[in-house]
């Protein structure tokens, strides 16, 4: 039976829509939820009544708005169990994932309520002895645009700093999400007392989306927007935000690499290539999408990583927890993949390892032979599908790992720290691990990318400067002089 849901939550009260849109299980393709279909109107009234919040909620101290945050990662903590259940049933996800994620969402709320503890300006050097400032606060309405692969996570980055800093949001989650990504969200700040209009959730169709999207980008009560998704919409997003000279905080996708060096330690090397290619299949912004190999230990990390790989379960996560690689999200996704596969394929590379599609599910799949003409070398894959391709300098890897317009993460495995750090620097994307997987995240690090990936950060102190104003003010002292003619 379908999720019965209160409705968008405007202004502290829930409401419907003239229409609702089915929110599908990826599993079985079952309606988990029927979701209000949120037209442009609705959005105004949403960015109204952040705007009516926002002089009260600035003003609170700064100890009060971060106790908020401390009761909203409370209330996460207590309802742990019934998100894990939510998010597999409306994303799809294993098990683990939701426990990783509903575990880690609370941190980015403790990060979040810290950073008011922090110091919010610098004072300067004046030549004229004044005392000069440079100093920080809120900017008025924020819109959060969330995707759906990790929809509490993102779309708690997107909000938390934002509103602990003194903003208003309106948030409208990803059609695929609506739920977790979004009402969810409005449950729980409304059970945690945080003041009517703070935050908004809107939810919307992919027919109403670009409507509702313009008006969260023209409205002139938004002041910032912050977008987590595809680069072909951030782009559209970042380009209307410029046009209206709003701030906008765009993280996209990516196509990283993971670098096996030849003294890469074989035992971590395999499970970080695989933990980074089939987490959540492959549908994470930081996915590892391409495994670059040393040639000298090809084969043999090729046998390890494949027989890693080949005790992943498949299956609805739902309902068994052994089940590791459960469905993509929708049918567009499963097309991607296999056009991508069959274009690889039809250009001479080599399945080693899967290649089996079932409905929305994905074997984990690896693939050899893969070069720069497929499609699979060159887009994001967003799937569980990744070639091993091989390298014989550090400078060819750095190469390979360069040639794509994305530039989010990547992994470099090797005993040696100063080689790592020396192919890290030449690297071009905005987050480099060192001995570990490309897929890393923290509450407290300046998150985002680079190239096609994404403008500005999430994360600590980053956030924060995403989501307020620097200003610079001055008291004058009597020390500076003006001409004497005026
Ligand atoms: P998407 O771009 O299709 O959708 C993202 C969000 O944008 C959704 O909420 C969607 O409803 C909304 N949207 C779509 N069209 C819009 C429009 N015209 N105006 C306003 N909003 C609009 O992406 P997705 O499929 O939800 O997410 C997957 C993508 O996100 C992948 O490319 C992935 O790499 C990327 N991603 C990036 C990060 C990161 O931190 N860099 C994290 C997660 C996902």
């Amino acid at each position: 039976m379908a999720r019965v849901l209160e409705g968008m939550y405007i202004g502290g009260g829930w409401s419907n829509a003239a229409k609702t849109f089915d929110d599908l299980n990826p599993s079985d393709g079952s309606v988990w939820a029927r979701v209000p279909d949120a037209g442009r109107e609705d959005a105004r009234q949403a960015i109204e009544a952040a705007q009516a919040a926002f002089a009260e909620w600035s003003a609170l101290p700064y100890t009060e708005r971060s106790h908020y945050m401390l009761k909203v990662a409370e209330i996460f903590e207590k309802r742990q169990m019934d998100i894990v259940e939510a998010l597999q049933g409306e994303g799809g996800g294993w098990f683990g994932k939701g426990m990783f994620e509903t575990g880690y969402v609370p941190e980015i709320f403790h990060a979040a309520a810290a950073a008011n503890y922090t110091a919010i300006g610098e004072v300067l050097p004046s030549e004229h002895g004044k005392v000069s400032m440079a100093v920080r606060r809120a900017m008025g309405v924020v819109t959060v645009i969330s995707p759906w692969n990790f929809p509490i996570l993102l779309t708690a980055r997107g909000i938390a700093f934002a509103l602990a800093a003194g903003n208003t949001v309106v948030l409208k989650p990803s059609e695929e999400t609506p739920y977790t990504g979004g009402l969810l969200f409005a449950e729980i700040f409304e059970e945690a007392g945080v003041p009517k209009g703070v935050l908004n959730v809107v939810t919307c169709s992919r027919d109403n989306v670009a409507a509702v999207g313009d008006e969260l980008i023209e409205n002139p009560y938004v002041k910032g927007i912050s977008f987590t998704g595809s680069t072909a919409i951030g782009r559209q997003i970042a380009a209307k935000a410029g046009a209206h000279l709003k701030k906008c905080c765009v993280e996209l996708g990516g196509k990283d690499s993971l670098i096996v060096c030849d003294d890469a330690e074989m035992e971590r090397a395999t499970q970080a290539a695989n933990f980074g290619s089939f987490m959540h299949q492959g549908q994470i912004c930081m996915s590892v999408e391409k495994v670059l190999v040393h040639e000298k230990i090809f084969d043999e990390f090729l046998e390890k990583f494949v027989a890693r790989a080949a005790k992943l379960k498949v299956g609805d996560p739902g309902k068994d927890k052994g089940n590791i690689i459960g469905p993509l999200i929708n049918d567009k996704q499963v097309g991607k993949v296999r056009e991508q596969l069959e274009d690889a394929i039809a250009k001479g590379a080599k399945v080693v390892l899967g290649g089996g599609i079932n409905g929305r599910f994905v074997e984990p799949t690896i693939l050899t032979g893969v070069t720069p003409e497929m499609k699979l070398y060159q887009e994001e894959t967003f799937g569980p599908v990744v070639p091993v391709i091989p390298f014989a300098t550090d400078a060819e890897a750095i190469a390979i790992a360069n040639d794509t317009e994305y530039g989010l993460s990547a992994g470099v495995m090797t005993q040696d720290e100063q080689r790592g750090l020396a192919i890290v620097n030449r690297l071009e994307t905005g987050n480099c691990h060192v001995n570990c997987s490309s897929v890393n995240d923290e509450p407290n690090v300046p998150f985002g990318g680079v190239k096609a990936s994404g403008l500005g950060k999430h994360g600590g102190r980053w956030s924060t400067e995403t989501f307020t104003e620097t200003r610079w003010i001055t008291l004058e002292r009597g020390g500076r002089p003006f001409p004497p003619m005026f």
